[in-house]
């Protein structure tokens, strides 16, 4: 099928119109027209080559909401018309433990990503939501709770499973103690499912302006990193710290923030940190940890839970035309707080 989309050509060249052929409907897909995109801070590190491996032409996206148009003969579980989502994975081999174990983002042959991965069987580069159609693996499909409002429901796909499933694994739950660090597109919705579990939540932000934000999001207390005597006083406060900041960084700030047994979870920065002291973990058990997006079931768990209790992420809609922008002011961490591009924006080209 022809469609179009917006892909960046390398790493130093802004996204333009791109047209192209999606794959055929193979007998368990499912072929979704997409209404909704977000605007993920990974995007923006795969577009501009950030991480080794970009493949260009490159159209990211994985936040994708749209409405099925055709399934396959083995599709069971969708029909046309239905309100669908995909997020940052299209397969797996679905044959490991891992796989087995609903956490396909750990396959043990590597997942395939919605963008910059090898189709499973033709080896092509798979090309990401930046575009009007996309053709996904039914495994891969979720569904998206009737309650939601569809043109907001795009940022639960990453920054919404990527926070909640940290959140889930070291158990938050009514009176923990949550520090999220960084208060962009993941550490927004951090808040949010973390206050929804029934956390205390705290924000630790470089940016003062965000405080009222904060709040608003029902955060119940805000740290601004360069504090010192905030810093010091917040000592030995948090159960568990997620940290989505994007770039290097030093953790050794906030690990005393953290109780005994306390952890840190990066999410943000996959490379380098600046060098650790280890005084802290030793003197504490305290721990640092990672997580990496979330598995397809604990991704739809994300979608209900929110749909339950109406938890919706902070949206700037944006016309695909505008995606260059949202790129820069990203890296200025000036999004409130998340890009969401509305795809009848963008124009289809005739099918000739
Ligand atoms: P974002 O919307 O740009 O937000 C990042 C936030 O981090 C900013 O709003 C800012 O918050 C803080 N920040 C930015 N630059 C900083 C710096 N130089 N030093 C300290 N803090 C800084 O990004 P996002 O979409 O949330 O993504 C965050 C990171 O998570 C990216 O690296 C992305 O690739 C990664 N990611 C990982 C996974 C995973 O599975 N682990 C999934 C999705 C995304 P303040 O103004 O409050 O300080
Ligand atoms: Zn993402």
């Amino acid at each position: 099928m022809k469609t179009i989309g917006y892909a960046a050509h390398s790493a130093d060249t802004p996204l333009v119109p791109y047209t192209f052929e999606r794959r055929g409907l193979r007998a368990d897909d499912v072929a979704i027209d997409i209404l909704y995109c977000g605007v993920c801070h990974s995007d923006l590190h795969t577009a501009r080559g950030d991480w080794a491996g970009t493949v260009y032409p490159n159209i990211p996206g994985h936040e994708i909401v749209g409405r099925v148009t055709a399934v396959g003969p083995d599709v069971s579980k969708f029909a046309v018309g239905d309100t669908v989502a995909v997020g940052c994975m299209v397969d797996s081999c679905q044959d490991c433990d891992r796989c087995h174990d609903d956490e396909e983002q750990y396959c043990r042959n590597g997942f395939t990503a919605t963008y910059n991965s090898p189709d499973r069987i033709t080896g092509d580069n798979t090309l990401g939501g930046y575009s009007k159609h996309v053709i996904v693996r039914e495994a891969f499909v979720l569904r998206v709770p009737a309650t939601l409002d569809v043109s907001r429901v795009a940022p639960l796909l990453c920054a919404g499973i990527t926070t909640y499933s940290p959140l889930r694994t070291w158990n938050v739950g009514k009176g923990s103690r949550v520090g999220v660090v960084g208060m962009g597109g993941l550490g927004h919705m951090a808040i949010k499912l973390a206050v929804g579990l029934g956390a205390h939540v705290t924000v630790i932000s470089r940016s003062p302006s965000k405080e009222a934000d904060a709040s608003e999001l029902g955060a119940d207390a805000f740290l601004i990193s360069s504090d010192k005597a905030a810093m010091k006083a917040a000592r030995n406060s948090f159960d568990l710290i997620v940290d989505t900041v994007p770039v290097k960084h030093d953790l050794n700030p906030y690990m005393p923030l953290l109780d005994v047994d306390g952890t840190l979870c990066l999410v943000g920065q996959v490379g380098p940190l600046e060098e650790l002291v280890s005084v802290p973990l030793i003197m504490g058990r305290r721990r640092v940890a990672g997580s990496l997006i979330g598995g397809i079931a604990e991704t739809q768990e994300v979608l209900d839970f929110c749909g339950r209790m109406n938890i919706l992420p902070e949206c700037e809609m944006i016309r695909m035309d505008e995606i260059n922008t949202a790129f820069e002011r990203m890296e200025k961490a000036d999004v409130r707080y998340r890009f969401v591009i509305d795809m009848s924006s963008l124009e289809v080209p005739d099918a000739a």
